[in-house]
């Protein structure tokens, strides 16, 4: 980013923008979200129209979802988030390593 965006990027975070995991069609830059929920690339410097209203992450995440392997992770997670003894702590995050080297 040139300093301009970077300026730009700023003062739209400051006015309350978030930034979307989307990137600009035309420069791959982060896409900020106004206030009024009109969506804006700080580097072009122009409104940028969603051609869908879900996005590539959305929809992976959407499908991700209904994979087993994938909720068989986040189970997993969530036992070793509760699990205190470090040898099945070692066991639980070796299996997820293991299960999201197949998703
Ligand atoms: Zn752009």
């Amino acid at each position: 980013m040139n300093d301009d965006a970077v300026r730009r990027a700023s003062e739209l975070l400051l006015k309350g923008a978030t930034m979307l995991q989307d990137a600009c069609p035309d420069c791959n830059n982060p896409i900020y979200k106004l206030n009024d929920g009109a969506m804006r690339c700080a580097y072009c410097d122009k409104g940028v129209i969603r051609e869908s209203s879900l996005n590539k992450a959305e929809l992976k995440e959407l499908h991700q979802d209904e994979d087993p392997i994938y909720q068989k992770i986040m189970s997993l997670k969530k036992q070793l988030q509760a699990e205190e003894d470090p040898d099945k702590i070692i066991k639980l995050a070796e299996t997820i390593k293991k299960l999201q080297e197949i998703l």
